[in-house]
């Protein structure tokens, strides 16, 4: 369980037949497609679906009660005593519902966001806590104004430490996420590009990312990216930077990239993540720091991140029948993180090094430089390049002059399907990664 319905009557006073007062729920959802045991039933109204016509359907299917907006008309067979509490906006009340159940509870809530990293930062935080703390942590990638309050709603009575990935595309919901929220430690893993179409430049990004301080009480702990000088100069509060230069709270040194690990120092201390690349040593900088902050002892998070066993990440190896290693980082993109990815690739010990990049989205009027920008850390180490699409074109104008391997570029996956099956061949490594509606999970599939 997780509250009774006479919690919700309090925060939605205006209800019909709660008779069974009290009775239970143990979860909360929004997709009528979940078939839930004592559920509370949330319906949202979007772009392409109003959850309101789904009542019946949740009824029938066992639904403990349904939050309703006032301005929608309440079908004559939805039965009369079946709970619905009426509320101007059901979307509002889903996070007001959220936030009363988080300060119900109260646990230590740790917000994750940023351009990059939020959801690898969220598991190595979560996961690793949760040898030494009873954790709740965002499922998946739900860190919307829907996603984050779902998160909050599932957590055990019981939870200690609570942690919660939050996006944003926009001004202001950061803010909102952190008044539901109040992380009492936040994190902010970097400072990119992503959906710079709406903000206008990095400045932008890191004003809206800086939101995160809004719902945080005063003695919160904020830690950020130390390398961002974007981040620095904007936010109060306690914070601990992270990062490679010298003289930040917590430095990250000496990265060296294996086949299967990275090993790296944190002030000194040997460290080993089984995770690739340099950016993971620094999201697991932030994982110790938080782990501090909580005052877990510092060799035993280190042993845990060591062992640490993480759900399908991003950048997921598919070894195919060929023996060329493909390799799945095609979830989504931003300049940044296909550069880190590349970046990866190139410390890799294969013969052929093969990257397939599709065009990133919502980068606005900084579309063809984002795209260049991508060229500039592709060098000697990669053996050829297909892009795919329109704006990838233009990732080979930004190319080093030392890149002397294969360049392609076209529009259709069916056309890149042919160019890269000769390259199917053991001692070889390719690279996938565009913005998620380029569907490039398709061609690995064709070529697996
Ligand atoms: P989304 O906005 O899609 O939820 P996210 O912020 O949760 O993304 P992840 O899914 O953790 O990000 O990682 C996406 C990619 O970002 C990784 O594959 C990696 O290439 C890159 N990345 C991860 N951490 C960093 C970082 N600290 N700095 C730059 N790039 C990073
Ligand atoms: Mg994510």
């Amino acid at each position: 369980m997780i509250f009774d319905l006479t919690f919700v009557s309090h925060l939605f006073p205006t209800h019909q037949g709660m008779d069974q007062d009290g009775a239970i729920v143990d979860r909360v959802y929004t997709d009528s497609r979940e078939t839930v045991t004592n559920g509370l039933f949330v319906p949202i109204i979007g772009d392409r679906f109003n959850g309101h016509d789904f009542i019946l359907q949740v009824v029938e299917q066992g639904a403990v009660a349904a939050l309703w907006q006032n301005d929608q008309p309440v079908p004559d067979d939805v039965p009369n005593d079946f709970p619905l509490f009426f509320v101007d906006d059901t979307l509002h009340a889903l996070q007001q519902l959220a936030q009363a159940y988080r300060d119900d509870i109260d646990p230590t809530v740790i917000g994750i966001t940023g351009s990059n990293g939020k959801t690898t930062t969220k598991e190595l935080i979560g996961t690793s806590l949760s040898q030494f703390f009873r954790v709740t942590k965002t499922e998946g990638n739900l860190n919307n104004l829907i996603g984050m309050p779902l998160s909050i709603l599932t957590m055990p009575r019981d939870t200690d430490v609570l942690v919660l990935e939050m996006g944003m595309n926009q001004f202001g919901e950061i803010e909102r996420l952190s008044t539901i929220a109040k992380p009492d430690i936040a994190v902010i893993t970097n400072i990119g590009e992503s959906h710079i179409e709406y903000l206008g430049s990095r400045e932008g990004i890191a004003k809206a990312k800086s939101e995160i301080v809004a719902g945080m009480p005063d003695d919160g702990f904020l830690i950020i990216d130390g390398d961002e000088p974007l981040l620095d100069s904007q936010l109060v509060r306690q914070m601990i930077r992270c990062g490679f230069e010298s003289g930040l709270d917590y430095v990250v040194s000496n990265v060296v990239q294996h086949d299967m690990n990275t090993t790296f120092r944190v002030n000194g201390s040997d460290v080993s993540i089984p995770l690739l690349g340099r950016h993971q040593a620094k999201n697991s900088a932030y994982a110790i720091a938080a782990a501090d902050i909580l005052k877990v002892p510092q060799r035993d998070m280190i042993q845990t991140l060591a062992d640490l066993t993480l759900p399908s990440m991003r950048f997921e190896h598919i070894q195919s029948s060929s023996g060329a290693v493909l390799i799945n980082d095609a979830y989504n993109a931003s300049a940044t993180s296909m550069k880190a990815s590349i970046d990866v690739v190139k410390q890799m010990a294969y013969s052929n090094k093969v990257l397939v990049l599709g065009d990133i989205f919502e980068l606005g009027e900084h579309r063809v430089t984002e795209h260049q920008k991508v060229g500039t850390v592709i060098d000697q180490s990669i053996s050829a390049l297909i892009t795919i699409g329109d704006a990838s074109q233009h990732i080979h104008e930004g190319l080093t002059a030392s890149f002397s391997g294969k360049a392609h570029h076209v529009q259709t996956i069916d056309e890149a399907k042919g160019i890269l099956e000769p390259w199917l061949q053991p001692d070889t490594v390719m690279l996938f990664k565009a913005s998620r509606g380029m569907t490039l999970e398709t061609l690995i599939d064709a070529l697996d």
